[in-house]
């Protein structure tokens, strides 16, 4: 699959990335309609912080493929694991507002289906098994 300029919609927190949502209290992301940018000043305080922004923002950039240790060769393996895996119970009936849908990786590959489980991913936990749902990155 060509890249096409798709964008990751679980990406790591870095210069440049969008914020596109905010961990809430029932442990799944609030998306943003419009995302903001990560500016110099932004990442500065992150990453002074003793937490990984990763665990309670949920970032998009650039869909990097191969240089992805997500990648499966040809598509991005996370949504898949995550719609194999997900009770059908947490399963959304409606999309959420979302401001990187027309170049959003997941959304290219299985449509409105991502949308519906987009929110209840967390891109880092400290512990993968803390997680009932299938986090964005677990190996870092
Ligand atoms: S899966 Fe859907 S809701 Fe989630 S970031 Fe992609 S387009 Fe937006």
């Amino acid at each position: 699959m060509e890249n096409q300029g798709k964008t990751c919609p679980s990406a790591k927190f870095t210069k440049g990335a969008l914020l596109i949502g905010i961990r809430n209290e029932a442990d799944e992301i609030d998306l943003l309609k419009d995302p903001i940018k990560i500016t110099e000043d932004v990442y500065q305080k992150f990453t002074q912080a003793k937490t990984k922004p990763e665990k309670t923002l949920r970032l998009a950039n650039k869909c990097i493929e191969s240089g992805c240790n997500q990648w499966t060769g040809k598509k991005c393996g996370v949504i898949d694991n995550l719609l194999n895996t997900v009770e059908e119970k947490y399963v959304k009936d409606q999309l959420p507002e979302c401001g990187i849908r027309s170049t959003c990786r997941w959304y290219s590959q299985t449509g409105a289906e991502a949308c519906k489980v987009c929110t209840l991913v967390t891109t880092f936990k400290e512990d993968p098994k803390e997680d009932k749902f299938f986090s964005g990155r677990d190996t870092w």
